[in-house]
């Protein structure tokens, strides 16, 4: 019998012992799956929401319904490889001047940004330079 209150902290030790930056469902589960816990989907889908409404996991918004996840943590930005879907963390890409401008121009009060820049990674750019014959794995565009 797998005991769902200990799936939360199963979730954040997975997260915690890194490997990517951010996480799908599907890879949280399959994590757990291959560290031997007995967690379904469903109990990994219910403790990942726990986990958002406790903010000790955040949602990185890509904003095309491909949900990752990540721990909480301080504020960052991120970039992502418009190829192979890859996601790394960026330092804060906005400085305190550009939200003023920002303020200016709108009108509005800024509270909070996030942002996620489209980008070629190491490893597509060097496919892409070395031409499509060498790819491994990645389908061409
Ligand atoms: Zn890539
Ligand atoms: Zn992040
Ligand atoms: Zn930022």
């Amino acid at each position: 019998m797998p005991r769902p209150a200990r799936v939360p902290e199963q979730v954040i030790e997975l997260l915690q012992r890194g490997g990517r930056h951010a996480w799908t469902m599907e890879q949280i589960a399959g994590g757990l799956q291959a560290a031997g816990h007995q967690a379904d989907f469903s109990s990994v889908y219910r403790a990942v929401e726990r986990l958002l409404r406790a903010q000790r996991l955040a949602r990185v918004p890509l904003g095309d319904g491909a949900a990752q996840y990540e721990l909480a943590g301080e504020h960052h930005d991120h970039v992502r490889c418009v190829r192979c879907k890859a996601l790394a963390a960026l330092e804060c890409v906005l400085h305190d001047s550009d939200l003023r401008a920002a303020e200016r121009a709108s009108g509005w009060s800024i509270l909070e940004h996030r942002v996620v820049l489209d980008g070629l990674c190491p490893r597509c750019r060097a496919e892409q330079q070395g031409g499509t014959r060498r790819s491994h794995g990645h389908p061409p565009d």
